[in-house]
């Protein structure tokens, strides 16, 4: 078994927070459950509003166990375009909740709390079903080299059954193992350097790719990217936003795909939502983009 060890920071203050010791306390506790499970890695400084936060997340919690019973989880698809032939040459698929008590809701909302309970790997799992459940219509819709992208969290990929049950779902499925990209954060290399490494590299040798989701946001440090071969940088929005107006962003981009490059990987750019982005991107050799300029995510 490995373990791991997580610091978290919290403080509350006196007077307003309260004026013993034990009030301070469970303020600062509360503060600390806060960030936990809204996995802020700065201080957190106790306000009220966590207090109803607490119980909100609960119930949704409640509500979350329920929908993944009810089937109420579905998946969006949002396609990827190769910037020279403006052809789509991938999907990615990003989950939704179809709450019937809730409505349509977003996977910044319900990710966090899925992935701070014991939960991350059942609804994992049933993502990855339906992803490969789906192929056969995305084959008849986009064509058989068609390549889909599913997010896998930290918790999710270094599970000791993760490949073989992705192997056999793909077989399942009558899936090529090739067609499957896997989006992982660089926030995964916290599980381990090590352990990362022999991961991508047996999912690599089933043939399976692999790419690094959000990139430049997370743990900053370059020296991984020399040793394990990741198949796909995807360039966060942030530097995407930026790029029109902000040199230094534009030299930013310019940098990421030269290291792309040096190591054979190819280079996804998301959250592109204007023309001048499109034309910037394709002037400094990106390869394939994603964003609402295209198209947005959608049901089948
Ligand atoms: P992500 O992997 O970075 O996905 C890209 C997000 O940006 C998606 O948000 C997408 O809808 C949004 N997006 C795409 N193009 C544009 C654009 O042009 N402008 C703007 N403003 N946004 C754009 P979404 O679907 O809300 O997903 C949020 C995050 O939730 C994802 O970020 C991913 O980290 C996570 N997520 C989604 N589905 C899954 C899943 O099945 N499993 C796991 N573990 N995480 C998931
Ligand atoms: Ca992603
Ligand atoms: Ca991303």
């Amino acid at each position: 078994t490995e373990y791991s060890m997580q610091t978290y920071l919290s403080s509350s203050l006196y007077p307003n927070d309260g004026d013993s010791f034990d009030q301070l306390y469970r303020k600062a506790l509360i503060a600390m459950e806060y960030g936990r499970k809204n996995l802020i890695d700065t201080l957190v400084s106790y306000e009220n509003v966590f207090l109803e936060d607490l119980s909100e997340k609960e119930n949704i919690k409640k509500e979350i166990e329920i929908g993944i019973v009810e089937e109420e989880f579905i998946v969006y698809y949002q396609e990827k375009i190769n910037i020279k032939t403006g052809k789509v040459c991938g999907l990615e698929a990003l989950a939704r909740w179809d709450s019937k008590k809730l409505g349509m809701i977003g996977p910044n909302v319900f990710i966090p709390i899925i992935e701070n309970s014991k939960l991350t790997i059942p609804f994992s799992e049933m993502i990855v079903k339906r992803v490969l459940q789906d192929f056969k219509r995305i084959k008849i819709k986009y064509g058989g080299d068609i390549t889909v992208s599913i997010n896998i969290s930290p918790v999710h990929i270094i599970y000791k059954d993760f490949k073989n049950f992705l192997m056999d779902q793909c077989k399942l499925n009558n899936v090529e193992n090739d067609k499957i990209e896997l989006e992982i954060t660089e926030n995964v290399m916290i599980q381990g350097f090590e352990q990362i490494e022999k991961i991508v590299n047996d999912l690599r040798q089933q043939g399976f790719k692999v790419s690094l989701d959000d990139f430049g946001t997370g743990y900053s440090s370059l020296s991984y990217i020399s040793k394990i071969p990741i198949d796909i940088l995807k360039i966060d929005k942030s530097f995407i936003d930026n790029i029109t107006g902000n040199k230094r962003a534009k030299v930013m981009i310019e940098s990421i795909i030269n290291i792309a490059r040096a190591y054979s990987m190819s280079v996804v750019a998301e959250g592109v939502e204007t023309k001048e982005q499109v034309e910037m991107l394709t002037s400094l050799g990106c390869d394939i983009v994603q964003g609402y300029y295209y198209s947005r995510p959608n049901p089948l």
